[in-house]
């Protein structure tokens, strides 16, 4: 039995002091059986990271800290890129990389995610990989095609330990659009992941993979898509902003 993952994403809201308040309010809502049921992750904006990981540290809050992109240089000249050494030496545990929307407005193509996803695994950090298929590639019978594909050129020839890979099933047409994947749909295309992974990384990382559903999880809708077999934990976006909304997800995904 896997602990569930349930991460928030922040994207580009909260100044570092909004990000203070955000985790205080958060850390009233929750108490330690929540955090012993569930593996709770906040990923705050690069400007807010310093701020959060030292008020986690400080009041021994039992949240982990994601960052929500990085390069895959350790250093170099890349105005504006943050690096995996320096998320590695903020204490971060997780990142996300290839989320739908740095691959639809920044161009990164499977490539590019691929190569920060070594990156992570090499820092020691913790990736959390999104994948998902568009409404038109959905509508068009790709879904498999698309998410498959994303996952194999994650997962192929993986020199660390795949099981340390966290995958994020991401529908885009789900995202921020208040339509949620039904649990069946989230289940189907989850369980069609892991036999992806165990074809390319076999059986074993293919069972231990921690794989989330993301795309407009809500307090209402948290419990049924966690219900599911194969869902082992949830990326949640909008609602992670909310403290009361995302600790009543937290809540709902206790086994
Ligand atoms: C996300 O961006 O990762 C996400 C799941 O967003 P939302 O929950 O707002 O759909």
């Amino acid at each position: 039995m896997k602990t569930p993952l349930v991460a928030g994403n922040w994207k580009m809201h909260r100044t570092h002091l909004e990000a203070l308040m955000l985790v205080q309010q958060l850390s009233y809502e929750l108490d330690d059986f929540d955090f012993d049921a569930v593996e709770v992750v906040l990923c705050p904006a690069f400007t807010s990271l310093r701020t959060v990981q030292t008020l986690i540290d400080s009041d021994r809050l039992h949240f982990k800290l994601g960052a929500q992109d990085v390069h895959w240089e350790d250093e170099g000249a890349y105005t504006g890129e943050v690096s995996p050494r320096m998320l590695a030496a903020l204490d971060v545990d997780y990142v996300i990389v290839g989320h739908s929307e740095r691959r639809q407005h920044f161009g990164e193509s499977d490539d590019i995610v691929r190569r920060k996803l070594d990156a992570v695994l090499g820092a020691g950090l913790v990736p959390i990989v999104c994948v998902g298929e568009s409404e038109a590639e959905r509508d068009g019978g790709q879904t498999e095609g698309k998410v498959g594909g994303q996952v194999k050129a994650a997962f192929d020839g993986l020199h660390a330990d795949p099981a340390k890979v966290v995958v994020a099933y991401e529908p885009i047409w789900a995202i921020g659009t208040g339509r949620t994947a039904t649990p069946d749909d989230a289940q189907e295309t989850i369980a069609f992941i892991r036999s992806v992974i165990a074809d390319v990384s076999g059986d074993d990382a293919a069972r231990a993979v921690r794989i989330q559903y993301g795309g407009s999880v809500k307090p209402g809708n948290a419990a049924a898509l966690m219900g599911r077999p194969d869902v082992d934990g949830l990326l949640v976006g909008g609602a992670s902003l909310d403290a009361a909304d995302f600790a009543a997800i937290v809540k709902a995904s206790k086994p």
